[in-house]
């Protein structure tokens, strides 16, 4: 029986992980947390997704306010609006929250002790790095090591797979075509990635811009365009 545990916010990468890990595992289970997000609205997506792809479970962690800085995700400095993808700014983007991987992938890794897997998934990925230090495979492999000798006294112990990790957005959204097949349709409809929280997608914020870029760049509309206040088109 092949287990993994998967990072789950219910956005667009980690749905295509989780959609990817039910193929190629025989039991997947979640874990999503609340940590005071801006967007909490993504959590009743990671619902809903994690309903719609049958997972084996799905837990959901109330962190409370425990992650501070100046990210507007997480404090009341106002969240950035650009009018396309190339007018976002270079350097570390302004949403970034220090360390917030650092302690999901520490609480997912007690988790996946618990379910008796060494398989952790996340949807990070280093085509869309904007500046997020925590989203980097030299990350991801230094913290495996240091959990693996943390928790089994094994620095092979924990694989954290990251299988969008080289994939550009749009190489992402043919991913998940690829693997939902005749349900990715219904299921991308269900998951949430704008920052500013709104349905459909604010079509402003940093996250809105990278995830309309990749649908365009990929010739593949989103589902959740239905939901947009403005028209939206290829
Ligand atoms: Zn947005």
């Amino acid at each position: 029986m092949k287990k993994a545990l998967v990072v789950f916010s219910g956005g667009q990468d980690s749905t295509t992980c989780a959609a990817l890990a039910c193929r190629e595992y025989d039991e997947v289970h979640a874990v999503t947390f609340e940590y005071n997000q801006r967007h909490a609205i993504e959590l009743e997506s990671a619902r809903a997704v994690g309903q719609a792809l049958g997972l084996a479970s799905h837990e959901f962690i109330g962190l409370g306010p425990v992650l501070k800085g100046t990210s507007p995700l997480v404090s009341d400095a106002p969240l950035g609006q650009y009018a396309s993808a190339a007018e976002l700014p270079a350097g570390v983007e302004p949403t970034f929250v220090p360390g917030r991987n650092i302690l999901f992938l520490t609480l997912a890794a007690n988790r996946a002790f618990c379910l008796g897997t060494g398989n952790i998934v996340i949807g990070v990925c280093e085509a869309d790095f904007a500046g997020y230090w925590d989203c980097r495979q030299v990350f991801v492999d230094a913290m495996a090591q240091a959990l693996g000798e943390g928790i089994y006294g094994d620095t092979n112990a924990i694989r954290i797979h990251t299988p969008l990790m080289r994939l550009t957005k749009a190489e992402t959204v043919k991913l998940s075509v690829e693997v939902l097949g005749e349900r990715f349709e219904e299921v991308l409809a269900l998951s949430h990635t704008c920052y500013a929280g709104v349905r459909g997608g604010c079509g402003r914020c940093h996250a809105c811009l990278l995830r309309d870029r990749g649908f365009r760049e990929a010739g593949v509309p989103d589902p959740i365009w239905k939901f947009r206040k403005e028209p939206v088109s290829l």
